[in-house]
């Protein structure tokens, strides 16, 4: 548990993690207009709940990148509500907050972000 960040703070942090998740729902919203290969209601859909789950077919029309964002969004505002909100989800320690101000859904300190970053390169 912790107590780092004050109301104020972690209504910030939200405000753009909230932000971030409408502008990828949106996004795909008008890449469904312009195609209309899906029905459009699909993104509707997705928006009126995305304040708490997806439907299947909004997820599979997402790129991997977006989605796996969306994902890292989710559990950012999980953890916001829970107070476990900046410690790095490998080894527990706590994130910079310039790390934080750039990144609200980073999942890991910069040490083992690369540290993944550097495995997954070389597997
Ligand atoms: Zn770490």
């Amino acid at each position: 548990m912790t107590k780092r960040f004050d109301k104020k703070e972690k209504e910030q942090f939200k405000k753009q993690l909230r932000d971030k998740k409408f502008g990828i729902i949106h996004k795909l919203s008008k890449v469904i207009d312009e195609s209309k290969e899906m029905e459009s209601n699909v993104a509707q859909d997705a928006v009126d709940k995305a304040e708490t789950s997806y439907t299947k077919e909004f997820l599979l029309s997402l790129s991997d990148a977006d989605r796996e964002q969306l994902v890292q969004i989710d559990e950012a505002l999980r953890r916001l509500e829970h107070d476990e909100f900046g410690l790095c989800q490998q080894c527990g320690k706590e994130i910079s907050r310039k790390r934080l101000e750039a990144i609200p859904w980073a999942q890991y300190c910069i040490s083992c972000q690369e540290k993944i970053e550097a495995e997954s390169k070389s597997g």
